[in-house]
């Protein structure tokens, strides 16, 4: 079952599902089911969902939440469509190139759904638009967005009203998802700490995308946020689900939540060097230190990479070998321990504790990269 923290404050006022026809049959199907049932049904039309790009993701995910019989979306994209998008934003037909999003996505969902209450925000997702007070009212934000400066900001100002977020991405054949609850856990900083990630991930327009991709990936996101309203099965909570296209395979893996997270984070640096003094065992290298070391040829140096393998993908120290974390244990067995080792994460916190791990399974020669890759970019000479 999901986390009691998801569950979508009854916090509006109560709305008959089928407000001009009772005797409708729209969502027959869909109350057939026993977890869903009329109940479920009622609660999908008194929750609010907001969409965030209304593209190539936010194109389906808002046809199949109408569908569903969401109660209100809102609709928010500062762009107009133009006839590139056609392939992949399904809400659009030709003759709406050049209106914005915002009103052409509205025209297309209340006449597939009349029920459907929507509100517009053309202005995009900044700063100050939509208004907390207007956020607030929202049960859920779907993060369609295509670019990462968007992601951080919806990232940061859910948190901050305590609001999830099911996010996804899509890059060339790869598409992925995640649900990022607003009252805890790991969030989408936690995942992809803004600092390092000076690589950013290029949107469609850059990469090239085919439009069957953002297909799948924005019904994923539709799909997220019918069962965290319903309550149903097990969300994407505080997990990343990667997909690939052209083999079809499906991993899930678990986001690590990062002590010193600039959004969500527990920890102040302060602290965190004061744990990393105390910790018992292992020693610790700082990064001019291990670019000296490397540079001296210190060959049998083992670079360890403990971050998740996205991570790893986007930046990592070269020469560098990926062991996340929550592999090490499965792993451990195949590491020499006669060998040296230095073990890195983003900060410093995560590999602290595989260093502890390494210790107490009898390695004597590992070391903590004090500060982690932040640390290491940090000094790389330009
Ligand atoms: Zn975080």
């Amino acid at each position: 079952m999901l986390d009691a923290g998801f569950t979508i404050a009854e916090k509006h006022q109560r709305r008959p599902f089928l407000k001009n026809n009772e005797k409708s049959t729209r969502y027959l199907r869909q109350v057939a089911l026993p977890e869903i049932g009329r109940r479920g049904q009622q609660k999908l039309a008194q929750t609010k969902v907001l969409v965030v790009g209304l593209g190539g993701l936010g194109s389906p995910a808002a046809l199949y939440l109408a569908g569903a019989g969401i109660g209100r979306l809102g609709l928010c994209d500062i762009d107009r469509v133009e006839e590139s998008n056609l392939p992949r934003q399904v809400l659009y037909s030709h003759e709406d190139i050049d209106k914005p999003k915002v009103e052409a996505a509205k025209h297309r969902l209340t006449a597939y759904a009349p029920e459907l209450e929507t509100e517009l925000f053309a202005d995009g997702f900044t700063e100050a638009e939509p208004s907390d007070e207007i956020l607030k009212n929202y049960d859920l934000i779907l993060d369609c967005s295509d670019n990462q400066p968007c992601r951080y900001l919806i990232n940061r100002r859910a948190r901050t009203l305590g609001i999830s977020v099911v996010y996804a991405a899509i890059h060339r054949f790869e598409g992925q998802v995640a649900v990022f609850n607003g009252r805890g856990g790991p969030c989408y900083n936690c995942l992809f700490p803004q600092k390092s990630n000076t690589a950013m991930v290029p949107d469609c327009a850059q990469a090239g995308v085919i439009g069957v991709l953002p297909g799948i990936i924005g019904c994923h996101q539709a799909l997220e946020a019918i069962k965290i309203i319903l309550e149903l099965g097990e969300s994407l909570e505080g997990r990343l689900l990667l997909f690939n296209a052209l083999n079809l395979d499906v991993r899930k893996l678990k986001i690590p939540e990062e002590p010193l997270c600039e959004v969500c984070g527990t920890e102040t640096k302060a602290e965190s060097e004061q744990i990393s003094k105390k910790s018992s065992g292992c020693g610790s290298i700082s990064a001019s230190e291990l670019r000296r070391a490397i540079a001296g040829d210190e060959s049998e140096i083992i670079l360890l990479d403990v971050r998740q393998p996205e991570e790893y993908l986007l930046e990592r120290i070269e020469g560098s070998v990926t062991l996340p974390l929550d592999e090490l244990d499965d792993r451990i067995e195949s590491l020499d321990k006669d060998k040296s080792y230095v073990l890195y994460c983003r900060s410093g916190a995560r590999s602290r504790l595989a260093c502890e791990r390494l210790v107490s399974a009898g390695f004597q020669r590992v070391k903590n990269l004090t500060g982690g890759y932040l640390a290491w970019s940090a000094i790389e000479p330009v």
